[in-house]
């Protein structure tokens, strides 16, 4: 089994390069906050517990996550191993997470992979996203930029940026991210299990990286 816990930045390519791993070894993605919202939809007891949390606006309990990835790696599609992507953000998490793996599913995890780009590429790749406010084309300034300033290729309509896409929410959230990966590289360092990527690159040769230290 391959059983991968994938750190890294909002906007490092974590989702190109889960979808790669996905391919080459028939292992299946998981992503909390889709997993969370599906529980949630699907009514189960768990589900139940989570909505009730997050109607109030709270944070949804560790014990409560723990019980739904658990729930979630049981199913028959994660025979060949898991990425998580997402989770866990804190050491309680982790350990919780290590925890319910070792004792209730007898399976530990093979790999923290941490994605590592610099703030300022996250930045641009992030702040430079455009989407057409009619049909909801995508474009970047950058790398992928209309043929006419502000204005979709596709049907005419006003290109706009997302308030997520914005510089100062991307810079809360990388700080955000850099205070809790640090915590948790901290935990995972002496696992013999963690493995920092450069995700700066072509997609391809970044995937041939973590072939490298996966096979
Ligand atoms: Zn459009």
């Amino acid at each position: 089994m391959i059983n991968i816990v994938f750190l890294g930045p909002p906007g490092a390519g974590k989702g190109t390069q889960s979808a790669k791993l996905v391919e080459e070894y028939g292992i299946v993605q998981i992503s909390t906050g889709d997993i969370l919202r599906k529980a949630v939809k699907s009514g189960s007891e768990l589900g139940k517990l989570a909505k009730k949390y997050m109607d109030e606006g709270k944070l949804v309990p560790d014990d409560v996550i723990i019980g739904i990835v658990k729930a979630r790696l049981q199913q028959d599609d994660c025979k060949n191993g898991f990425i998580l992507d997402g989770f866990p953000r804190t050491i309680p998490q982790a350990e919780a997470l290590d925890n319910m793996l070792k004792n209730e599913l007898n399976i530990e995890l093979t790999h923290i992979i941490s994605l590592n780009v610099p703030d300022e590429l996250i930045m641009e790749r992030l702040t430079g996203r455009r989407s057409c406010s009619k049909c909801g084309a995508a474009y970047h300034i950058k790398y992928n930029p209309p043929k006419k300033e502000g204005i979709c290729d596709a049907c005419g309509g006003e290109l706009v940026q997302r308030d997520d896409d914005k510089e100062e929410t991307i810079n809360k959230r990388l700080k955000v991210y850099h205070e809790q990966t640090e915590q948790l590289q901290e935990y995972y360092k002496d696992s013999g299990k963690f493995f920092e990527i450069d995700g700066v690159g072509e997609q391809e040769i970044i995937f041939e990286r973590i072939k490298e230290i996966v096979k």
